[in-house]
């Protein structure tokens, strides 16, 4: 069974069989392939889906995402296995953050707050005093006391995003989204001008000169309740392109513009190599083989959990 290329509907029906009979909950989030997502428990952003690990009743996680993301469901459920199709599932603002020059970092701004987006490692997780997702991260901002300076990391963009809406001072980690700062200035423009209907929806961690012409800024779970219930027809969507098929599910009637990139010519869109290594064989295989597995040693989730628990209390 294991190589050989099956048909996706037969490979879909055997992943399902396998969960149940494994007693395993598969979580995919929105930037995953659709074949992925359509054959997930639960799809969601890193919010729902931290919550959903959280809760998750069953002996298994399996999750379709990037390995932050797996950590994340293994911090949070460190009796249980926690599985992730394929190891090599990074994030380019986890792996701007080394968790040995971010001490550094938070040990040279002493008395500070150390906000962290959900997108690190769990060292970094460790290190910091609570995390954030793109959802979650004004609100947390605005329960910190005025008074308290403030570090946040990993992600600049979504810091200064937070600084405009806050109004708080933070000291910025000075770190990026490589798909997020894909997009070209010039070919949305054109793309505009050719819809001059179409309402850009972009997410926080794009840079400041597209969130400025956004005509609404949020998370990816924000950005599809916007289209869901706007008045508008045509959007252009400035995040990484898997979330269109959510988007299409949730809003049926809307047409649906992928933002472009600086590199694409063929199909304008942004992708996200690492969420792209998962694919529904390595799914499948994942399940059938249980691995790979994320492990992390205890004495890390005992710290890493802190912060993580803290999000999930004030949000
Ligand atoms: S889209 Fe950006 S932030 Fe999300 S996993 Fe990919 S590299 Fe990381």
């Amino acid at each position: 069974m294991i190589g050989l290329k099956k048909d996706t509907a037969l490979l879909q029906q055997e992943i399902r069989e396998l969960a149940q009979l494994k007693n395993a909950v598969i979580l995919a989030h929105y930037y995953q392939y659709p074949e992925i997502q359509e054959v997930a428990d639960f799809v969601g952003d890193s919010l729902d889906l931290s919550r959903k690990a959280k809760k998750a009743g069953n002996d298994i996680i399996v999750f379709a995402g990037v390995k932050f993301m797996a950590e994340t469901a293994k911090i949070l459920n460190p009796e249980k296995k926690v599985l992730l199709p394929d190891l090599a599932a990074g994030c380019s603002l986890a792996d701007n953050c080394p968790p040995g020059e971010f001490k550094k970092f938070v040990d040279a701004h002493p008395g500070h707050t150390v906000v962290t987006y959900i997108n690190c490692s769990a060292e970094v997780k460790a290190i910091s005093d609570i995390i954030c997702t793109s959802s979650n991260a004004e609100q947390i901002v605005n329960r910190i006391p005025a008074d308290q300076p403030i570090i946040f990391a990993p992600d600049a963009n979504l810091g200064r995003y937070v600084i405009k809406q806050t109004g708080r001072q933070m000291v910025l980690w000075n770190g990026a989204c490589v798909v997020h700062e894909a997009f070209s200035i010039d070919k949305l423009i054109q793309l505009i001008n050719a819809h001059p209907q179409a309402r850009l929806v972009a997410h926080p961690e794009s840079e400041e000169h597209i969130l400025k012409i956004a005509d609404f800024t949020g998370s990816t779970r924000k950005m599809i309740d916007y289209i869901k219930t706007d008045d508008g027809h045509t959007y252009i969507v400035a995040t990484e392109v898997g979330i269109l098929h959510q988007m299409q599910k949730e809003a049926p009637g809307k047409t649906l513009l992928a933002a472009p990139s600086h590199e694409d010519n063929t199909c304008a869109c942004s992708e996200c190599a690492f969420m792209k290594v998962n694919t529904l064989e390595k799914l499948y295989n994942c399940l059938l083989h249980e691995g790979p597995e994320i492990k992390i040693e205890p004495e890390l989730v005992k710290k890493a959990v802190l912060p993580l628990e803290k999000m999930l209390r004030w949000s």
